[in-house]
């Protein structure tokens, strides 16, 4: 699997030799010494300049680097050994190998850096994951953000985008690379999905579900022809998955869902109706959570990995909402369908708890897209700040506008590192449902207040939809209420108290 991104890496000329140095958490590669003066730097001026140290997220030693510069002290700690074989000028297009990460794929690029850039560089951050990082953002900033707005009108994404963001192991980010996916950890996942949701808050969504539900819920629990069947068509973007758990009477109480599978022979029937599902309409298949047998209370709950194109299989409604318009959100019945025995996913009257375990990587996904967006609402507010004058002054020198982006900054901030920590405690294997429960409350409440806080920075121009925040408030406030409501949250969260 490859990461492709319209990251710049540039050579000057010459062979480039890194030398690396982790800090005590081993987490960090540091100052890179280049020979023969080359290298890459991110922005036009990026020029040979012999050693130099790196220095993220500030522009403090990058020396004649327009911004901060990125080595590839990257890829040494993946093994590389140190010689560049890229081929881009500065300035011009191409493609290469970072071969030392052998994942990442990069085009050779004049940059359109925003200030995004120096957002959630942390000293947490490995060198694979800021390279991930980089990439989708470069990409999503470039190739879908632009077309954010055409999206919304359209009310759906070009079915070939899903395929191009497969190509950058979208699809598939944590499944291992024999399943198709990216072989990615959770904090890569999370800011993979940060950086996607600042250009599209839906689209996230759709990538969220995906990843976080079908793929990895498939990869854990399903069959090995369930993994056969249906892994390669999600993890390449052929095939888009719907999680079908809520119920017209059972959203908050999923164990009080009242679709029937009845046992026939050679399979299962199923009868009932489900509300709010996401990509109900443009799915191949189907999660579906149903009673098989009604005495058994949440143990009579199964799972069944449902192909749409099943007679059966009925779309009744899409939804008109607030926001998040180019991703559907529907109301399925399903009316007699037929389903063979080998799709049951999981153990019979396992269901409810397969659907609740993926929930627990589902609510990190939810809590990084909520990062994402804020991020994008308080980069347009502090950006207009420091333009728009009133009485004299820029208005980020009044107090009251300083103080509150200040605030709002704290508060983003705190919550991202927070949705970082649950990937991470994710990653090491540990149990998180009490982490991202947390990270979900905080960072989906946190999304909403820092959107209102830059629609208030830009006055009357934050309504208007042409400033970009007005959309962003619509997408991000469903947050809190989908995979679980802030309320639901705080359940889980004081039960583990
Ligand atoms: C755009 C969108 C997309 C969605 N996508 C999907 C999807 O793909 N798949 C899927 O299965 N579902 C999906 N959902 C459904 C979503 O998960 C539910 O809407 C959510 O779980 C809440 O359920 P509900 O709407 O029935 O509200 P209810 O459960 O009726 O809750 C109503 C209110 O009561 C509160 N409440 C309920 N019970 C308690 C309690 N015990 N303690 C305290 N407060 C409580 C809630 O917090 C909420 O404020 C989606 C919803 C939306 C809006």
């Amino acid at each position: 699997m490859e990461f492709f991104g319209a990251q710049g890496f540039h050579e000057a000329a010459g062979e480039v030799e890194g030398v690396q140095r982790e800090d005590a958490a081993g987490l960090r590669v540091q100052p890179v010494e280049r020979a023969g003066g080359a290298g890459f730097g991110h922005g036009e001026e990026a020029e040979a300049v012999g050693a130099q140290e790196e220095v993220w997220g500030e522009d403090e030693g990058a020396g004649r680097h327009g911004g901060r510069v990125a080595w590839i002290a990257r890829g040494k700690k993946a093994g590389w050994d140190g010689r560049c074989d890229w081929t881009p000028k500065l300035g011009e297009t191409g493609w290469t190998w970072l071969n030392a990460i052998g994942r990442i794929r990069c085009r050779g690029s004049r940059l359109h850096r925003t200030t995004l850039n120096d957002w959630g560089k942390t000293v947490l951050l490995n060198e694979t994951q800021m390279a991930i990082q980089d990439s989708i953002r470069d990409f999503a900033q470039a190739e879908i953000r632009p077309n954010s707005f055409a999206y919304e009108s359209a009310k759906a994404y070009p079915p070939d985008l899903f395929a191009r963001l497969a190509t950058m192991g979208l699809m598939g980010m944590t499944a291992p690379e024999e399943a198709g996916g990216a072989g990615a950890d959770y904090v890569s996942y999370a800011l993979a999905l940060i950086e996607l949701a600042a250009a599209d808050g839906a689209l996230s969504t759709i990538v969220s579900i995906q990843n976080s539900l079908l793929v990895n819920g498939i990869i854990a629990h399903g069959s090995a022809a369930q993994r056969e069947r249906f892994l390669p068509a999600l993890t390449s973007g052929r095939m888009i998955g719907a999680f079908a758990l809520s119920e017209a009477d059972a959203g908050s109480d999923a164990a009080a869902i009242a679709t029937r599978a009845v046992k026939v022979a050679g399979g299962w029937r199923l009868n009932g109706s489900k509300q709010f599902i996401t990509s109900g309409r443009i799915a191949g298949v189907a999660m579906v959570f149903a009673v098989t047998d009604p005495a058994a209370g949440k143990k009579g709950i199964s799972g069944f990995l449902v192909p749409t194109d099943r007679p059966g299989y009925l779309v009744d409604k899409v939804e008109h909402k607030l926001g998040q318009n180019a991703s559907d959100t529907c109301a399925i019945r399903f009316k007699d369908l037929f389903i063979e025995d080998e799709f049951l996913f999981g153990e019979e009257g396992q269901g409810y708890r397969l659907a609740l375990a993926n929930l627990e990587a589902g609510r990190i996904g939810i809590a990084a897209q909520c990062i994402g967006m804020a991020q994008a609402a308080l980069e347009i507010a502090v950006g207009y700040a420091k333009e728009r004058k009133s009485m004299g002054s820029f208005i980020i020198e009044h107090q009251a506008v300083g103080f509150r982006l200040a605030d709002l900054a704290a508060r983003l901030e705190g919550a991202r590192q927070l949705v970082l920590h649950a990937a991470a405690v994710k990653d090491a294997g540990r149990p998180c449902l009490k982490e991202a429960s947390m990270a979900k409350l905080l960072a989906s409440e946190t999304a909403e207040a820092v959107c209102s806080g830059a629609i208030q920075t830009l006055g009357g121009y934050g309504y208007l939809e042409e400033f970009g925040l007005a959309k962003i408030y619509r997408d991000v406030r469903v947050c809190q209420i989908y995979e679980g409501t802030s309320d639901i949250q705080r359940m889980v969260i004081a039960r583990a108290l």
